[in-house]
C-alpha cells in the first residue's frame, strides 16, 4: 500500500518518501554543530489537496486517522489517550471575568502527562512495523508514558533518564516493567546514548524532535480543541515550552486544519518558558544560537538546548505567535491559584502555562470577551517535592473535641 504521507525537512524542504524508517534530513543533520539545536527535524506531510474534501467531522469521525502516520485504529493502545476534558473556568479567587478561559487538561492522560499523544502514535506505528522495543530518552514525563503505553500494548521499552529526574516518574517507569537506564548526566547525555543505543541494538527511537511521529501525536490536541470550541477557534492558546515540541505539535494540528480549508487563520500561541530556562524564547530571530544553564523547579521545561528549537521558532515568527517567561515563584503561585480555584493540580511545567496567562492578565494583555485556552501537560502527584514550599503539613491534633476546638481556632 502506497504511503498517505511523506517527509519534509522543516530546514531544507527535502521531502523524503516515507518508507525505511528514519530520523532526521540526512542532509541537514550532516551539517550539525556541536553545542547548537539539531538540524533537519523532519515533518510529516499528508496528501492535503485530496483531504481537503472530507469534512471536520468526517475526519473526527474516524479520530483522525487520515491524518495520523498509522494505518489502523487497531494499532492503537487500549487505553483513552488524548481526548481530554476541555473546562470552563468563570472565576477566579471569587472574582468573574470578561474574558473566556478553558483549560484543556491534559494530565488525565493514561500516564498523567500529555506526553501519551506521542507515545501512542510512535506504539501504534511500530507495531504496524513489526518493531517490539522503543528506547527513548527523557527528563521523566515521555519515559513514563512510552513505559506505560508500552505496557498497554505489549510492546518492550527502553528508558534513558538524567539519574535526577523526580522519583514519582522513576517509580511509573519502573512499575509500568521498562528498562530503566538512569545515567549519570544530563538529558542531553541520555537523548545522545540512548541514540547511540538504539542503533547498536535495533531498536525503535522515539526521542522528541528526533522521531518526526512524536508531532503528529502532540497535534491531536489542537484538533480537540476545536472539536470541544464547536468548531470555533480560541484566540489565545498558552503553552508550556521546554524542547519546542508540543508547541510545534500544537501549530500543526491547527495548520492541518488551514491547509485542509478547515480554518482560515492561526490562532495566537503563546509560548510560556521558565525565566530560567528560557532558552527557546531568548534566541528567537537571533543570529547565532547561545545557550544558557538552565535552573527551573519546572523540570519539564528546564532545557539548554530546545531540542525542537528551529522548528518551533519558524512556526512562532511565521503565525505571529507571543512569548512570555515567568519565575519558578510565578509558577508556584499559579500552581496553587490553579489547584484551590479549579480542583486540578499540575505539575510545574504545566504551570508555567497558567502562570503565563495570569500574567497576561496582570498586564491587562487579555481582551474582554477574548477565548484563552490553557494547556495544562503533567499531573502535580508527579512532582510533590517542588511544591513543599507552599505550606507546611499541619501538626497532628490529639483525638478529643478539645484539642480540635483549639486547632479550629482562627482557621473557621
Ligand atoms: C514535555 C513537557 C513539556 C514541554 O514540552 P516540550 O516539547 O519539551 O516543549 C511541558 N510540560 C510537561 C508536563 C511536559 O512533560
Amino acid at each position: 500500500m502506497a504511503s498517505k504521507f511523506i517527509y519534509e525537512c522543516s530546514d531544507c524542504g527535502l521531502q523524503i518518501p516515507a518508507g525505511d524508517i528514519i530520523y532526521l534530513c540526512p542532509e541537514c543533520s550532516a551539517r550539525q554543530l556541536p553545542g547548537q539545536p539539531p538540524l533537519g527535524v523532519l515533518k510529516v506531510i499528508y496528501d492535503y489537496p485530496v483531504l481537503s474534501k472530507l469534512s471536520f467531522r468526517e475526519l473526527e469521525e474516524n479520530k483522525f486517522l487520515h491524518l495520523l502516520p498509522v494505518n489502523e485504529l487497531k494499532s492503537f493502545p487500549n487505553l483513552r489517550v488524548g481526548q481530554t476534558p476541555l473546562y470552563e473556568i468563570n472565576s477566579l479567587d471569587g472574582a468573574t471575568h470578561d474574558f473566556e478561559l478553558y483549560l484543556k487538561d491534559d494530565s488525565q492522560n493514561p500516564t498523567f502527562s500529555f506526553k501519551d499523544r506521542a507515545s501512542a502514535v510512535v506504539s501504534a506505528f511500530a507495531k504496524e512495523n513489526g518493531i517490539d522495543t522503543i528506547a527513548a530518552a527523557s527528563t521523566g514525563n515521555a519515559g513514563s508514558s512510552l513505559a506505560g503505553i508500552c505496557a498497554s500494548q505489549g510492546q518492550k521499552a527502553v528508558i534513558f533518564v538524567p539519574a535526577s529526574a523526580p522519583k514519582a516518574k522513576l517509580t511509573q517507569i519502573m512499575m509500568y516493567g521498562a528498562l530503566l537506564v538512569p545515567v549519570d548526566g544530563n538529558y542531553d547525555k541520555a537523548f545522545d546514548l540512548s541514540i547511540a543505543a538504539s542503533k547498536r541494538f535495533g531498536w525503535y527511537n522515539r526521542n522528541t524532535a528526533y522521531n518526526p511521529l512524536t508531532i503528529e501525536g502532540k497535534k491531536t490536541v489542537s484538533f480537540e480543541i476545536y472539536s470541544q470550541m464547536k468548531e470555533h477557534l480560541p484566540d489565545f492558546v498558552f503553552v508550556p515550552v521546554g524542547d519546542g515540541v508540543i508547541i510545534s505539535g500544537v501549530y500543526k494540528g491547527f495548520e492541518d486544519l488551514l491547509l485542509l480549508g478547515i480554518i482560515e487563520k492561526m490562532p495566537i500561541i503563546v509560548a510560556v518558558q521558565a525565566s530560567g530556562s528560557s532558552n527557546l524564547i531568548d534566541n528567537i530571530g537571533k543570529e547565532e544560537f547561545r545557550s544558557t544553564p538552565s535552573h527551573t523547579i519546572a523540570d519539564s521545561i528546564s532545557v539548554d538546548i530546545p531540542r525542537n528549537f528551529n522548528m518551533a521558532a519558524a512556526y512562532l515568527i511565521k503565525y505571529h505567535g507571543q512569548t512570555i517567561t515567568v519565575t519558578d515563584d510565578d509558577i508556584l503561585k499559579a500552581s496553587s491559584i490553579l489547584a484551590r480555584n479549579t480542583g486540578i493540580f499540575t505539575e510545574p511545567a504545566a504551570a508555567a502555562a497558567f502562570a503565563g496567562f495570569l500574567d497576561h492578565k496582570s498586564r491587562n494583555l487579555v481582551p474582554k470577551a477574548s477565548t484563552n485556552v490553557v494547556l495544562l501537560t503533567g499531573c502535580g502527584l508527579k512532582d510533590l517535592n517542588s511544591v513543599q514550599s507552599l505550606f507546611e503539613l499541619p501538626q497532628p491534633v490529639s483525638p478529643d473535641m478539645v484539642s480540635v476546638e483549639k486547632f479550629l481556632t482562627g482557621k473557621i
